[in-house]
């Protein structure tokens, strides 16, 4: 029959990730995020608030947890992926996205910019 919706005309894959469809490559963003234990806020360092421990969304929902992280996909324990809006804040307790702390170092070390000599120029 025409015009069933079979064919999905998207160019990103997909794929299930604890029974969550994710962008092909977000496996391995989430295994990544495992291993950013701590957030740099204003200059301090706090440890990331893993998903199933915000008292923030327990209030809201005290079974939130049961089910994968409806944004990055995690189930209860893993760390949420950078820029989850589910993450919880570790300083003000609040959603991460809005709560009004800098992060300072968003979870990845940047490379020292490589600064290059000044140039003296030899012959006077
Ligand atoms: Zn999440
Ligand atoms: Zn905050």
């Amino acid at each position: 029959m025409e015009g069933s919706p079979t064919h999905r005309a998207i160019s990103i894959e997909f794929v299930s990730y604890n029974g969550v469809d994710v962008v092909k490559t977000w496996p391995a963003e989430i295994v990544a995020a495992q291993g950013l234990l701590e957030i740099e806020i204003e200059g301090q360092l706090f440890p990331r608030v893993a998903y199933g421990q915000e008292p923030f969304w327990a209030e809201v929902n005290p079974t939130y947890a049961s089910n994968p992280c409806h944004d990055c996909g995690i189930v209860a324990g893993q760390l949420h992926v950078p820029d989850c809006d589910v993450e919880q804040c570790p300083r003000c307790q609040t959603q991460l996205i809005t709560c009004p702390c800098t992060i300072t170092s968003p979870v990845q070390n940047e490379p020292d910019p490589v600064l290059e000599p000044e140039k003296t120029p030899d012959n006077t």
